[in-house]
């Protein structure tokens, strides 16, 4: 991608009222430009870190069995009459909306009643189970406050995953398979030490439920940790009943600030009841259905990257998520541009990712916009250099620079 056709650029200024690093470095990288608070346009460069992480989740549910489809965002009243929770006091935070004929539709806030009564279409016999699917999902969700940027939407994509099992020995198997698939995709994102399991509210079948909290200034949870023994638990449930149930003593944990990027909920056959969610077991007797849900906040996540990856300078993104492999940078007139060009067709048909500044502006511009931008590679071709048949490439991450001829270069980016 050539510089000068992206529509996006880079601005000095951020929008008043936002104060959350995060949109503020994806603002004024184009990354992202702002709606209102908590809605968020995501740009060619931000679109393209979303897929790059969205196929990081995708590879990981793929390999434990998840199906993927994409449910609808409106959705019927009677979908969340059965539980109850069409309620505005039971949930406050619905968008809501009617027909031309005056029938109530909501937007979706989340898909849990939504995915049983789909389900309920094919599951008949045992032999139907287990069924494991996802989507990546925008998500509807009237917060009463959004302040953390892309870290809390009021419209914000969620990866969320359903699982249906026969018995309690499938579903454990399957919980068990997504606590590793989740630990696996925040390995991936270079966030594993810094992300902890964590015991926390809301278990309808459990005694908890388990979010996954993500250490970070800005977040908005607070856990306790011990890291010794490698448990956290939510502050929303620290007290001395649940401590002991843990095995821990309050002095021996630390406080830390997070953000929860995922959540799963072991639901055991309690939502399948209240919602006649059944089949037929081998025995031709009627069953319901072991039920779990399993978040991980894709958005989110996003935002907690560029709080953890960022500097002074900008945006530094880890290779794997970055929107480009390489930053070609041009210095001069028609030599540097020619040798610049050639490189650019070079990489791209070798299949690397170039963002390509050949832009006719200030040299000090570019490199600040590099640096703004946050790809980790810089490859920087100037008249002057090019003289020596010399290159120079800078890491972001440390800012180590090296020169190099064009096949040391070459070799060099592998
Ligand atoms: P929170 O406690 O942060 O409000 P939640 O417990 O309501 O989140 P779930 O409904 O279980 O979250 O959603 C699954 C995941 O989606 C969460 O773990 C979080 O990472 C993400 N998420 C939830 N709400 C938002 C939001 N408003 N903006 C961005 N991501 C969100
Ligand atoms: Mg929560």
């Amino acid at each position: 991608m050539r510089v000068s056709k992206l529509f996006t650029k880079t601005s000095k200024n951020i929008p008043a009222g936002e104060i959350a690093k995060n949109a503020q470095l994806l603002i004024r990288a184009g990354f992202i430009s702002k709606v209102m608070s908590g809605v968020y346009v995501y740009s060619p460069l931000g679109l393209r870190v979303l897929e790059k992480i969205k196929q990081i989740i995708r590879e990981e549910m793929d390999a434990v069995g998840g199906q993927e489809l994409i449910m609808s965002s409106l959705q019927k009243k009677e979908t969340w009459d059965i539980t109850g929770r069409w309620d505005d006091k039971v949930v406050d935070m619905w968008f809501k909306s009617k027909l031309k004929d005056g029938t109530d539709v909501g937007f979706a806030w989340s898909h849990e009643e939504a995915i049983i009564e789909m389900l309920k279409d094919y599951l008949a016999s045992y032999k139907d189970l287990p069924i494991n699917v996802y989507q990546f999902q925008t998500k509807f969700r009237n917060e009463l406050r959004s302040k953390s940027g892309i870290m809390r939407g009021r419209e914000f994509v969620m990866k969320d995953m359903y699982s249906c099992s026969k018995d309690e020995q499938q579903h454990t198997q399957f919980y068990n398979d997504t606590i590793d698939a989740y630990n696996r995709v925040f390995e991936r994102l270079g966030l594993k030490d810094d992300t902890y399991m964590t015991f926390a509210s809301g278990g309808a079948f459990t005694q908890f439920s388990h979010e996954f909290q993500t250490i970070c200034d800005a977040g908005e949870d607070t856990i306790y940790l011990h890291r010794g023994k490698n448990i956290a638990i939510n502050e929303d449930v620290m007290d001395d009943e649940n401590l002991s149930k843990l095995g821990i003593n309050r002095d021996e944990l630390e406080k830390v600030k997070t953000a929860e990027v995922g959540n799963i909920f072991n639901f055991g056959t309690k939502k399948s009841e209240d919602t006649d969610f059944s089949f037929t077991d081998s025995d031709g007797t009627k069953k319901f259905v072991y039920f779990g849900s399993y978040g991980i906040g894709v958005t989110r996540l996003m935002g907690v990257m560029v709080e953890k990856f960022s500097d002074e300078k900008g945006l530094v993104w880890p290779e794997n998520i970055s929107p480009y492999k390489i930053y070609l940078l041009r210095i001069g007139g028609d030599e540097a541009t020619t040798h610049a060009d050639g490189l650019y067709k070079e990489l791209t048909d070798k299949g690397f990712e170039v963002l390509y500044d050949d832009r006719d502006i200030h040299p000090g511009q570019k490199f600040a916009d590099s640096e703004l931008i946050g790809i980790p590679y810089r490859v920087t071709v100037s008249d002057r250099m090019l003289e020596n048949n010399q290159y120079e490439l800078v890491e972001r991450k440390n800012g180590e620079k090296i020169v190099l001829t064009r096949e040391q270069l070459l070799a060099k980016l592998g």
